[in-house]
């Protein structure tokens, strides 16, 4: 069966990653959280004290960004992707409100997105791979099969990061989480360098009004479409 690159971008939040986990899952094909990548650059930075308030020491960070390793593994008992940095895991580190307040700032910096970007397209050059992020459709895969770009309503976004986080035991407040999600939208799409947009080609799905089930088997028909031409 031919095997295809399926880019999901799209707004903070927005459930992208279920999605293209669910979809990984279902068509046996690898699943890849970009935004882990930036998160652990920014716990990296969080981690050797690279911040001063909002502002990053970029002379540092470029001087050691070559040696910040990133790995993404499948946990075959739990299901689920995890990230390590430097040989360590960062899974839980990285989802925290800490790492989501900088992260943003990080991934402005043009030779922090030219070395995770050649990272992602190593990891998805034999194709079967399901990559979620904010430059996929744009800038790291132009020319992948299917691309989906997900939106929803900052509110609806936020309401569910508060419950994921609360089912994690890290309780946080609805405005808290709001602000982030707003915030991490406009510096996505405001920077420079490869911006969140939709590409032209991308298909726009609101899930706002949709169950994980619903959009999971949305995004099975659009694949067997894509598969079927
Ligand atoms: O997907 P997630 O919300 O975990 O991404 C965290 C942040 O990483 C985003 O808000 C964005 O600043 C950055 N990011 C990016 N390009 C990607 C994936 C994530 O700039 N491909």
């Amino acid at each position: 069966m031919k095997k295809i690159v399926i880019a999901l971008d799209g707004h903070a939040s927005c459930g992208k990653s279920t999605m293209a986990k669910d979809l990984a899952k279902e068509i046996g094909y690898t699943y890849i959280d970009t935004g882990a990548m930036y998160r652990a650059v920014t716990w990296y930075c969080l981690q050797n004290g690279f911040f001063r308030g909002d502002t990053i020491d970029e002379e540092r960070l470029e001087e050691e960004i070559g040696t910040v390793d990133i790995r993404l593994a499948f946990n075959p008992v739990t299901g689920r992707s995890e990230t390590f940095l430097n040989g360590e895991k960062v899974e839980k580190e990285i989802r925290g409100m800490d790492v989501s307040g900088k992260v943003s700032l990080v991934s402005t910096l043009p030779f922090v997105r030219k070395a995770l970007v050649a990272k992602q397209q190593e990891m998805g050059k034999g194709k079967g791979i399901v990559m979620d992020g904010r430059d996929i459709g744009t800038v790291v895969f132009p020319d992948a099969e299917l691309k989906v770009f997900v939106t929803a309503s900052p509110e609806v976004r936020a309401m569910r990061r508060v419950k994921e986080l609360e089912a994690k035991g890290e309780p946080v407040s609805f405005e808290q989480v709001l602000e982030n999600v707003k915030k991490r939208d406009f510096i996505d799409s405001t920077r420079k360098e490869a911006p969140l947009r939709q590409a032209e080609d991308a298909l726009l799905l609101d899930n706002s009004n949709l169950s994980p089930e619903e959009q999971k088997q949305w995004l099975l028909s659009q694949y067997n479409r894509v598969i079927s031409e």
